[in-house]
């Protein structure tokens, strides 16, 4: 059982979820070039406990909601990434409080939260619901477009993967990963 403590701490999960996380989330180096983009800073916009010292980076349209609901898009593009801090990232007010809410149950013993949050996400990927707070959507979009062109305007290339795969909604992983780390995956 992976600790997911540590697994919302760790930055780079592609050493044991393996080559299908690769297909579905930045690399670690996309993920350094997009908070080198944002100047090493959270990018949310409204006052919040910014805890900037372990910056995430947040698919602004998720992976397994674009792999269902937009299959030809690749959601790991540099503009649809944004740096966020854990707070704005997976707390209480953040982006994914259902993530926030698993870990208190998790806290309390429910050892089945994460499964439990990632059938409710499940559930509603299937009705096409979306399952994150999106209301900061549009001002992420915006950020991540105008930090993007800075920095690339300043030389900075983008490290494409070698390879991508495209992710096939009847392939979506979520059927097939464990609760656990479709969760760790899915952020
Ligand atoms: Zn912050
Ligand atoms: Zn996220």
């Amino acid at each position: 059982m992976i600790n997911p403590e540590v697994m919302l701490q760790t930055p780079d999960l592609i050493h044991f979820l393996g080559f299908l996380t690769i297909a579905m989330a930045f690399t670690a180096k996309q993920r350094q070039w997009i908070i080198d983009r944002d100047g090493g800073k959270c990018q949310f916009p409204e006052p919040h406990e910014c805890d900037t010292e372990h910056p995430q980076v947040h698919h602004i349209t998720p992976q397994h909601y674009a792999a269902t609901v937009f299959p030809k898009l690749n959601p790991d593009v540099s503009t649809n990434g944004i740096t966020l801090c854990k707070t704005a990232h997976v707390g209480k007010e953040g982006v994914h409080p259902d993530t926030f809410q698993a870990l208190q149950k998790y806290r309390k013993g429910e050892k089945s939260a994460f499964a439990q949050m990632a059938e409710e996400r499940q559930q509603k990927l299937k009705g096409r619901t979306i399952y994150w707070v999106d209301k900061w959507d549009r001002i992420f979009h915006a950020k991540a477009l105008m930090n993007d062109q800075l920095y690339v305007a300043k030389g900075q290339v983008w490290p494409e993967k070698k390879t991508h795969k495209k992710v096939e909604p009847e392939d979506n992983s979520l059927s097939r990963m464990k609760p656990l780390e479709v969760e760790m995956v899915e952020s």
